[in-house]
């Protein structure tokens, strides 16, 4: 596939998409929804139906029984922690094998024409990105995830909060579903505005921002306390009336979605085609740290004037705030 057809490449041999990133069209003014219809199949496919099959599949099959999880207990405890273990193992190992360490399809298609790995960095541990980012998503992300889990499933399985069945109120549940990547894409926007705050982006935000060139191991490369926060998006479910597999589809968007942001290409190639990775929004945030802090399924970068959509009028907008940014502070 000739991905030159679809962006340009600059001196550096970075790659960009021609089409700028659009804001979804679910908050326009008066609604449209023959818009509406036409961006759909990308915001559920593929990874929003992906995710959704997870969750179910997760929850007849590889989660303990119900009566299990009344009682705080190792041995169920420690089987969702080695199954969450193994299954972002494999999910991210996935995509990292195959477009970053064996490089299937070079750079094509690709935002940095480095990769990651081919420089060693004092900012990581062992030097490596790869390795850094495995230690804090094994060690942190991944244990601090399941902690979530163990306790919103806990709370479900005692009846302490309203559970909602498909059976009796199937419409109110699917629309549930549909709303959840809002409600994550809001909250990830108050989380990650909160931490690039100056004191919490020196001590928390800033070892996930040290991959400047991110692969998909990277997603989960965060400091204890962006885990925890992070997180926490799933706590909506104990508070309004739920059930237990849309906060698995929850706990899912958010632990297996972060690697989409951080794919680090615009597509995937598979056979003579491929699919689309909606990673550039994240990968500019990467790039140029303080625009796109959410995803643009919701106006909020917009609003604030952080918006990036990957035109060089954007790009303009974005030197523009920097320099006022910094006359300002040589003012004061
Ligand atoms: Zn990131
Ligand atoms: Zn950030």
């Amino acid at each position: 596939m000739d991905d030159l057809q679809h962006g340009t490449r600059n001196k550096r041999g970075d790659w960009a998409p021609k089409r700028a990133l659009q804001i979804s069209p679910l908050f326009t003014f008066p609604p449209n929804p023959i818009k509406i219809l036409k961006w759909l199949p990308g915001y559920l496919l593929p990874w929003n139906v992906l995710f959704m099959v997870s969750a179910v599949v997760f929850w007849h099959y590889l989660m303990p029984d119900l009566a299990t999880m009344q009682h705080l207990a190792w041995g169920w405890v420690l089987r969702i922690l080695a199954l969450n273990m193994a299954a972002i193992f494999v999910f991210y190992g996935v995509f990292e094998l195959r477009l970053f360490i064996q490089r299937r399809q070079g750079t094509h298609f690709k935002y940095n024409a480095k990769f990651p790995d081919d420089t060693k960095s004092d900012v990581f541990l062992f030097k490596k990105q790869s390795l850094d980012s495995l230690v804090w998503c094994f060690a942190f992300g991944v244990p601090i995830w399941t902690g979530y889990q163990v306790g919103v499933f806990w709370v479900f399985a005692n009846g302490y909060v309203p559970w909602v069945s498909f059976s009796d109120n199937l419409w109110y549940l699917l629309a549930l579903g549909f709303a959840l990547p809002i409600w994550h894409e809001l909250h990830f926007f108050c989380v990650h505005r909160l931490i690039h705050t100056p004191f919490l982006y020196k001590w928390v935000h800033s070892v996930h921002h040290n991959s400047v060139n991110p692969s998909p191991f990277s997603s989960l490369a965060m400091h204890p306390v962006e885990h925890i926060l992070y997180f926490s998006s799933v706590l909506l479910h104990l508070i309004i009336p739920s059930n237990p597999i849309l906060a698995l589809y929850q706990m899912h968007f958010a632990g297996f979605g972060a690697m989409v942001g951080h794919i680090g290409f615009d597509k995937v190639e598979v056979g003579q085609g491929g699919f689309d990775t909606h990673a550039y929004s994240h990968y500019l945030h990467h790039k140029h740290f303080e625009v796109n802090y959410g995803d643009g399924l919701m106006p909020l970068d917009k609003l604030f004037g952080t918006w990036h959509d990957g035109t060089a009028q954007a790009e303009a907008q974005m030197e523009a705030r920097f320099k006022r940014r910094v006359a300002r502070m040589n003012r004061t």
